[in-house]
């Protein structure tokens, strides 16, 4: 899964960033649900039980040379683009087809045409390196930076590499959930955080060094000479040096009071002048506003010397950057392997490139996925799927509400406002009601760089028509194929793709215990991230308001920070670079998702097991069959480059933490396994939020 840093979108369950799978023929194994063959019999459960869950497995399942992370997940979003491409096959067979099917077949078919796309070689970099060429003033700068915009769809908002200067999108007003207004923020990044601009440990150091260089390489690729490119190499880090000097930390920005700045648009125009909001807004393709939310006002306050005092020249470089690294994988093979070379190999080492089909799915996935996911969900999602799920997730609300019923920390009070909250949750399960029209952008089987313009195009268009309308709850945020979950805190809703709804997170042959314990750990997860350090926050209707008694409030604050504690002294990576602990404050409300959606799977599983005896299958009792699946659903492999990149940037923890983090907190865990005292599985002070 995308590794979202979305300013609102408590991504996921799983992680984000779906990468997928090594380069096989022909369809891949079944998934199984519950793995007897990777549990490894030689490690007692009890010392470490992710090694006891996944140890066969991690054994036999190094990452595929292209790959950089490889687990569970991966392999069913790998199963999943199998199935994609067979939808996008039969699209393009001779004979009768919908719209929607002609549509996603053609862009794939573009996609696919490798010679067409080296022949039109820089082509497609032409028409807007010439529109910044034409800039000649700093207003003129903001001018282009707001047709650029209209340009990248806003899908990670601030933390998106092709994000130009600052990130300009929709939300929900916080504290009138009920309205979609205008946000500006940060951004304007390439490299995935703040930190590589700034860091001077050695390897920050050589990854600026190796940027410097790519930047280069790319600059000559569009046609400049290596001298005057190496100059403008340098001139693209200055200027996203001073931003990212400008801009807030990550763990910082995920208390959502860091972020709540109401302004109207003649304060904050007036505050940052040299970035011509006024003439931004009139000219960004958005719909007229007042008034705004404003991310992170000094971040404009102190860019706003930058552009002053940095020549119209040194911008035109970072735009004409911009362009050029947005577009880099849909231009020729030479642009696609220098961008995997710095993105794939270097940052996080991926041997080698995905085969084209993958990449082809993936792109037709990001462009028109909720037309290539209705296909999707036509073939392998029907309405039982959705009727499983919503038991499941019924039983797990109601652990809840008994849950939140138990806690003796917490007042009735608040008690009674955290029912209302649950009760006002909504579940989205599989696919939106409604699909997208995407029958206003043009898709063509020759044009693979204009169909994805046009695409970002319509996107960035249906996302700013929300500004100043009632807010659609309806929408949703990843695409159905997608391997993934989330909780929205501003629609306090759950949702649950079609893509995840399948093994190893759900099999319908299997027993409640595992069941429970893959997707019900998932949901449970989905659900507690409404309460957790950031969710919390929200009321019922989305709106950030508090809704805890002061008292209330410290107690959950004193839990949480046990949580933040326990999980900074687990170590995320050693390799000979050293070794990198965990970031307990980054990772909080996920580590608090994890380990409320064990508990609260276990006690739905408890409630319909109940105390009748269930025969052990494979030699588990249902309890260790509950555990042993939740386990096995993060069992993964990762490169010592994509680990480190995931400690400064991925709000979950690795499969290692989310496992034995959770697992080494709960009683249920210890009793099902004979757990002891001063065993390594029990926490000797085990942090308990819910
Ligand atoms: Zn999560």
């Amino acid at each position: 899964m995308r590794v979202i840093s979305l300013v609102f979108l408590l991504c996921a369950a799983i992680f984000c960033s779906a990468q997928s799978t090594p380069s096989t023929s022909g369809a891949p194994k079944e998934i199984p649900s519950f793995d007897v063959t990777a549990i490894d019999k030689t490690i007692e459960p009890c010392v470490d039980f992710y090694q006891y869950a996944c140890g066969n497995w991690m054994k036999n399942n190094p990452v595929p040379p292209d790959k950089s992370r490889w687990g569970r997940s991966n392999e069913l979003a790998e199963h999943n683009l199998y199935i994609l491409r067979d939808i996008l096959d039969q699209a393009q067979t001779p004979g009768q087809h919908s719209a929607t099917e002609k549509m996603v077949g053609d862009f794939y078919a573009a996609c696919m045409d490798e010679s067409t796309i080296e022949q039109k070689g820089t082509a497609p970099l032409t028409p807007e390196l010439e529109r910044i060429n034409g800039v000649k003033t700093k207003a003129d700068v903001i001018k282009q930076v707001a047709h650029m915009h209209q340009m990248t769809r806003p899908e990670m908002f601030t933390q998106d590499s092709r994000l130009v200067l600052f990130a300009f999108y929709q939300q929900p007003d916080m504290h009138d959930s009920s309205a979609t207004i205008a946000y500006i923020d940060q951004g304007g990044l390439t490299l995935p955080d703040r930190d590589y601009y700034v860091n001077d440990d050695a390897k920050s150091v050589e990854t600026r060094q190796k940027y410097l260089e790519h930047v280069q390489k790319l600059f000559e690729l569009a046609g400049d000479q290596p001298e005057i490119a190496a100059a403008e190499a340098k001139t693209v880090l200055a200027v996203e040096t001073g931003l990212a000097k400008a801009s807030m930390d990550r763990t910082l920005r995920r208390d959502p009071r860091t972020r709540d700045h109401r302004m109207t648009v003649a304060e904050i125009a007036s505050a940052a002048p040299n970035f011509d909001l006024i003439e931004y807004f009139a000219s960004n393709g958005s719909p007229k506003f007042s008034t705004l939310n404003v991310g992170n006002p000094d971040f404009f306050k102190q860019v706003n010397s930058q552009l002053d005092a940095m020549p119209v020249a040194d911008w035109k470089t970072y735009l004409r950057w911009k362009t050029i690294n947005s577009q880099a994988p849909t231009l020729t093979k030479a642009f696609v392997e220098e961008d995997f070379l710095f993105n794939g190999k270097y940052m996080s080492g991926q041997q080698e490139m995905e085969p084209r089909w993958k990449r082809c799915v993936k792109a037709t996935d990001q462009s028109l996925g909720m037309a290539l996911g209705q296909l999707y969900v036509d073939r392998t999602f029907g309405p039982a799927g959705k009727e499983r799920t919503l038991k499941m997730v019924k039983a797990i609300e109601s652990a809840m509400k008994q849950d939140i019923n138990q806690l003796t920390w917490m007042s009735d009070t608040t008690k009674q406002q955290a029912y209302v909250k649950l009760n006002a949750i909504v579940n989205n399960i599989g696919y939106p009601d409604q699909w997208r029209d995407y029958s206003s952008v043009v898709i063509k089987s020759d044009d693979d760089a204009g169909n994805t313009a046009r695409a970002n195009a319509f996107e960035v268009k249906r996302q700013y028509a929300k500004i100043g309308k009632p807010t659609d709850r309806k929408d949703w945020s990843m695409t159905p194929p997608t391997v993934n979950a989330y909780y929205r805190p501003p629609m306090n809703d759950i949702n649950f793709p079609a893509g995840i709804l399948q093994p190893p997170f759900y099999g319908k042959l299997m027993d409640d215990a595992v069941n429970y314990g893959g997707i019900g750990v998932v949901i449970g997860h989905e659900l507690t991230h409404g309460f957790d350090d950031q969710g919390r926050k929200y009321d019922a209707q989305g709106n950030f308001k508090d809704w805890w008694t002061p008292e209330d409030g410290k107690e959950f604050e004193k839990r949480a920070d046990c949580t933040a504690n326990e999980y900074s002294s687990f170590v995320a990576v050693k390799d000979d670079k050293g070794e990198v602990k965990l970031n307990g404050k980054l990772t909080l409300g996920e580590n608090t998702a994890d380990n409320g959606g064990l508990k609260l799977a276990y006690m739905a599983l408890t409630e319909i097991i109940g105390n009748t005896p269930v025969k052990p299958i494979d030699g588990y009792t249902p309890q260790q069959r509950f555990f042993l699946a939740y386990g096995q659903i993060w069992c993964q492999n990762v490169t010592d480059q994509e680990a480190r990149k995931r400690v400064l940037t991925d709000p979950h923890s690795p499969g290692r933490w989310r496992v034995n983090g959770a697992v080494q907190n709960s009683a249920a865990f210890q009793q099902a396994f004979g757990c002891k005292a001063g065993q390594p599985m029990v926490s000797e002070n085990a942090c308990r939020v819910w």
